[in-house]
């Protein structure tokens, strides 16, 4: 049995930072996104994006309350509303939720973040990826990572050995958020997400093996000055990330692979005082009768990632050095792109980490829409062909750039 026809219709689960984005770029696209339907957890935020989008274009969206943690009931509001894309932009812990509800239904499925239990944070492709055979069966498609970074970075990996190299054989990420939100402390997107991520071991992949450091917070980390285009130097610590995982799988002849994030010393001293106290551990405690999970109590107390763009300054820049052979010559290129929170702001109400993530994702989508990329089974990013992403990227807000540059050392 094969997907559904191209009906126009576009089911976004989720309605933070980066479903705002997305639901945005799709409303301005009327000829590809003839119907647009949020459907999250909390239905005003949901009403919120309907009524900012109604504002911003004349255009009506539906919306939907949904707990993705149930899957008859996403089997439900998909039948009801029959689209052709899931674009889930939920919690890492609805993957496998969601895509059992698109195989049942035959519906393809786009996300921006791989599986993550909420009792373990280790994040890893397998139990997405277990589920090719099913997708195959019902002649849908997965695109797994469909945001920046895992997303974009991948889509540059696979552009620069489509076009650049004849082999890479370093790959640097390098994610820098040179923005101030005026807060004391807060996260860019979820902040229980994003503060598991952070306080990993850390693991890049050197030889054909993954090599384990100290987590960033650690003053054993490994971390050192780099100069980003636009904004200047700003501390960069290695941190593992999961398109690492897929880009070792995909990118030829390479012998090392490392993820670099900038983290401010402000943000560094929060998180080691949070995690001092436990603040950050994802189990459950019992408090006065009540089981709480301190994370998810720190979440509660922390901005809403979607509420940071009302001050947000400066801009991120987020992009790939690599260095490989064209033509019998070692050369090393750097691409990337500079994303502006005002600018982001302006256009969708929301923060360039929420902007960088969302507009890849709609792109994802649109790459399905337009049948551009066609596949049935579960696929990363970088297995289809980059060029057109590359030219949606540079229409629809996020321009990326490519300069020579210097080899990052081997050492810091
Ligand atoms: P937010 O926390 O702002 O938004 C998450 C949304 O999911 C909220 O609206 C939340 O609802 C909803 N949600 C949570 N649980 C459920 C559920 N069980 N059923 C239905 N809806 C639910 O996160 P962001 O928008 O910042 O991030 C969204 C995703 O994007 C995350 O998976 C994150 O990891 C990923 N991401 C990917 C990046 C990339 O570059 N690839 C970068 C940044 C983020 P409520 O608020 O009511 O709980």
């Amino acid at each position: 049995m094969g997907a559904e026809k191209n009906n126009g219709k576009i089911l976004i689960i989720g309605a933070g930072g980066v479903a705002t984005v997305a639901a945005h770029k799709c409303a301005q696209l009327p000829h590809i996104f003839k119907d647009i339907m949020v459907a999250s957890k909390t239905i005003s935020k949901c009403k919120n994006i309907k009524n900012d989008i109604k504002k911003r274009y004349g255009r009506n969206i539906k919306i939907a309350q949904i707990d993705a943690d149930n899957v008859p009931d996403l089997i439900k509001l998909i039948e009801d509303f029959k689209p052709f894309v899931v674009l889930h932009l939920a919690l890492p812990y609805q993957n496998l939720y969601i895509m059992k509800a698109c195989v049942e239904t035959g519906v393809h499925y786009i996300d921006t973040a791989n599986y993550e239990s909420p009792d373990n944070p280790h994040f890893e492709y397998a139990q997405q990826l277990a589920f090719h055979d099913s997708f195959k069966k019902r002649g849908i498609m997965a695109l797994l990572g469909s945001g920046f970074d895992p997303g974009v970075t991948n889509v540059f990996a696979a552009y620069a050995q489509k076009h650049l190299f004849d082999e890479i054989h370093y790959l640097d990420i390098l994610d820098c958020n040179a923005g101030n939100h005026g807060q004391p402390f807060a996260t860019n997107f979820n902040p229980e997400i994003n503060i598991r991520e952070v306080t990993q071991v850390v693991r890049h992949w050197e030889e054909g093996k993954w090599i384990e450091t100290p987590p960033i917070m650690d003053e054993k980390s490994i971390h050192f000055k780099f100069n980003y285009p636009e904004v200047g130097e700003r501390e960069s610590y290695l941190l593992y990330h999961e398109e690492l995982e897929s880009l070792v799988k995909y990118i030829k002849g390479l012998k090392r692979a490392r993820f670099w994030m900038t983290f401010s010393d402000n943000y560094l001293t929060h998180l080691r005082v949070l995690h001092n106290i436990g603040m950050t551990r994802i189990d459950e405690i019992e408090y006065e009768g009540a089981k709480i999970v301190p994370v998810k109590f720190l979440k509660k107390l922390l901005p809403e990632p979607s509420s940071l763009g009302k001050n947000y300054k400066g801009k991120t820049v987020i992009g790939n050095i690599m260095t490989g052979i064209k033509d019998g010559k070692a050369i090393t290129r750097y691409i990337y792109n500079v994303c502006d929170h005002e600018k982001a702001f302006i256009e969708t109400g929301t923060q360039a980490v929420a902007y960088t993530t969302g507009v890849p994702a709609m792109i994802g989508a649109m790459m399905i829409f337009t049948d551009t990329w066609k596949g049935e089974g579960v696929f990363n990013i970088e297995q289809f062909d980059p060029d057109p992403f590359m030219e949606a990227l540079k229409i629809y807000g996020l321009p990326w750039h490519i300069v020579e540059h210097d080899p990052l050392p081997d050492k810091f």
